[in-house]
């Protein structure tokens, strides 16, 4: 029986990276039926709605999906798609692996680690309103020990299974002092059923200079909403950028996989854009399958055209502008040989 996967091509430059994650995926081998569903700017202009009912009733049958950046706009216009999917399908775990690939120019070598944020409160909980027009408004941060529980205990099962020394709860509790204080509470409290992995506590300001100082100290990582959005983008920056950060959006019936990064519409229908995180969430998807192996051959085969330095994007080049980068399809194509054991020179 082949899976079936619901496939969201996005906006911006998903559309292309999708294809390209598609396409390495095939050249596994592992039979996949994708199922094709829009959303996003091109949707809304048609149907009214950047996120169709039938898109959410597609991952709710199929279990799983695969998805594009959706570009969404600032200030006015429709709330975010990714937070509404997030918040429908209950997907309260999102996890954000940051390690050093060779050949990825960084100013570290040996950076593993695993953000696993908060994905259904906190600022994100949308409590907004203007309380004078134009002049004051406010947004509600909503910390509950439910999903603080949840969250923590997310993070050290998954420490658990894969090896992993450390978590460390991250927090402005000194300022915060309840809503933090609570999250650092119960993280404290969820620690102690686990004394087989270290933990530790970091207030967030810290945190973001001890990342940029000595990030090897570091190993799993467990925030609240915003601070996860914040720190998982400076995780990816210290092991190349947003180019190569994957991602997956996990709850307890449905997940997304889908890269960090967002649409980047500068770039869209130009075949310039990195594919690295979209196929490295489709890797992380293979694993959250139990493909295993189908996800290690991915992500060696990534690891390889990269390394050789000859079939990657414009981004990964010494120059942004060196005439010898590969398309964004071109790269996808040299990993998609290596996972079928064929390589192109
Ligand atoms: P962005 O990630 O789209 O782009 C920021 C910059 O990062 C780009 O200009 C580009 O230089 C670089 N970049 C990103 N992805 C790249 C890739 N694959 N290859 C090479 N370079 C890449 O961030 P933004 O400009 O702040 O957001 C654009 C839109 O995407 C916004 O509407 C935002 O809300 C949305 N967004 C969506 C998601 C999501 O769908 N999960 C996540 C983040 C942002």
């Amino acid at each position: 029986m082949p899976y079936r996967v619901t496939l969201i091509p996005g906006d911006g430059i998903g559309p292309e990276l999708v294809e390209a994650a598609r396409r390495v995926v095939d050249a596994t081998g592992v039979p996949i039926e994708w199922e094709v569903q829009e959303a996003g700017e091109a949707v809304m202009a048609r149907l009214g709605t950047p996120l169709p009912e039938e898109v959410l009733e597609s991952i709710r049958r199929n279990g799983i999906a695969l998805k594009g950046p959706i570009t969404t706009p600032i200030g006015t216009g429709f709330r975010s798609v990714n937070v509404a999917l997030r918040q429908a399908l209950g997907l309260y775990a999102n996890l954000r692996p940051a390690r050093t690939i060779p050949g990825v120019r960084t100013r570290f070598e040996a950076v593993d680690l695993i953000i696993v944020r908060e994905n259904m409160e906190d600022l994100y909980a949308g409590i907004e309103h203007e309380v004078i027009p134009d002049v004051a408004c406010e947004s509600i941060k909503v910390i509950t020990r439910p999903a603080t529980e949840r969250i923590v205990r997310f993070a050290f099962e998954y420490a658990r299974r894969n090896g992993r020394r450390k978590v460390t709860a991250v927090h402005k509790a000194n300022i915060m002092k309840l809503s933090d204080g609570l999250f650092l509470r119960v993280a404290q409290e969820v620690a102690a059923a686990y004394p087989d992995i270290a933990f530790e506590d970091r207030i967030v300001d810290n945190m973001c200079m001890q990342l940029v100082q000595k990030p090897e100290l570091y190993d799993v990582l467990v925030l609240p909403n915003l601070y996860g959005d914040i720190i998982s983008d400076l995780a990816s920056g210290l092991v190349g950028g947003l180019g190569v950060a994957p991602g997956a959006n996990i709850g307890e019936k449905w997940a997304i996989f889908e890269p960090v990064h967002g649409s980047a519409p500068k770039y869209a229908g130009q075949n310039k854009a990195n594919p690295t995180a979209t196929i490295l969430s489709a890797a992380l998807m293979l694993r959250h399958l139990g493909e295993v192996a189908a996800a290690a051959r991915v992500e060696a085969a990534v690891q390889s055209v990269i390394a050789e330095g000859r079939w990657v994007t414009c981004d990964l080049k010494p120059t942004p502008d060196d005439p010898t980068a590969a398309g964004t399809r071109e790269m996808a194509e040299a990993i998609a040989e290596r996972v079928g054991g064929n390589s192109r020179n």
